[in-house]
């Protein structure tokens, strides 16, 4: 495929002149067999972040039904259109990810399709933000599959009482299950970033796995997070100043936690035990 051919790619950018953007995260992929094992996770509807010149997407016009995909930088627009010429089920957004209504989106350009997902490389100034507002956007996605930098995955996909869990991990538990899929490291990109990467994927639950408000078990995960030293009962008080501390240990307690145990021990079910207490204590 010649989109991952370091010349070919220069050669287009220089003809297009285009230049690689590093305020946009601009890192091509070169690896044709790491585009094709992204493209491989694609749904009936895709919608695709940061196409760049169009690598991954062209691998996902061949397998989806539709793709869209939204770009950012509106000097690279030509030359994406004219590498995806041959396709006519792709739609080009030429629009910043984070001010799109995603919801809306996916309702508008995938009425038609039986599933959707996301796959995409994205940029790594904004990984965390775009993964969150997907997963809180409830649209139906199937599942996201992203490139991003390899410490985050590590953290969007630890465990409880790992070193890496922390309130992202446990936020996103409440959306989905999160697997790292496989290791993409800094040669793999044109220019090659100072960092190695990874891809992981996320298989959105079509109901939450815990029954509890949401709201209040963001709360309760970004507080036992807020202070990670600190004992949950000492670190709730940051999103919970109402209470004492006495009266903190005792929603603590009547889940069946020790009130000194410490909130990156909790698992997500645990969360929303004490999201409940919390949730009656004051509706
Ligand atoms: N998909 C291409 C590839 O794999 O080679 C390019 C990936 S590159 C890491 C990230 C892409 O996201 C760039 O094309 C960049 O311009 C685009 N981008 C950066 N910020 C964006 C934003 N806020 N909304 C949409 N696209 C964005």
């Amino acid at each position: 495929m010649k989109l991952t051919d370091i010349s070919y790619i220069k050669s287009q950018m220089e003809e297009y002149s285009v230049n690689f953007k590093k305020k946009f995260g601009q890192n091509f992929l070169t690896n044709e067999s790491v585009v094709q094992r992204i493209a491989d996770n694609a749904a009936e509807g895709v919608l695709e972040i940061g196409p760049g010149l169009g690598v991954l997407t062209y691998e996902l016009c061949k397998r989806a039904k539709k793709v869209v995909a939204v770009e950012i930088d509106d000097t690279i627009i030509p030359l994406l259109t004219k590498n995806l010429s041959e396709f006519d089920n792709v739609k080009i957004i030429n629009t910043d990810v984070m001010k799109v209504d995603i919801k809306k989106l996916i309702e508008e350009e995938f009425a038609d399709c039986s599933s959707v997902s996301v796959c995409a490389n994205l940029p790594y100034y904004i990984t965390t933000p775009v993964i969150m507002a997907l997963a809180e956007s409830g649209a139906p996605f199937e599942s996201v599959t992203v490139m991003i930098q390899k410490e985050v995955v590590q953290r969007l996909c630890a465990a409880p009482g790992t070193a890496e869990y922390g309130s992202i991990s446990a936020s996103l538990a409440y959306y989905g299950k999160c697997k790292k899929l496989f290791d993409v490291s800094a040669g793999n990109f044109i220019p090659m970033p100072k960092v190695d990467s990874a891809v992981m994927r996320i298989d959105f639950y079509k109901e939450p796995p815990v029954d509890c408000d949401r709201k209040m078990l963001m709360k309760v995960i970004r507080g036992a997070f807020s202070q990670r030293r600190k004992t949950l009962v000492n670190s709730l008080g940051s999103e919970f100043s109402q209470y004492n501390k006495t009266q903190l240990a005792e929603f603590i307690t009547s889940t069946g936690l020790d009130a000194n145990v410490r909130g990156e021990k909790l698992s997500l079910e645990q969360f929303a035990q004490l999201a409940v207490v919390m949730q009656n204590a004051n509706p």
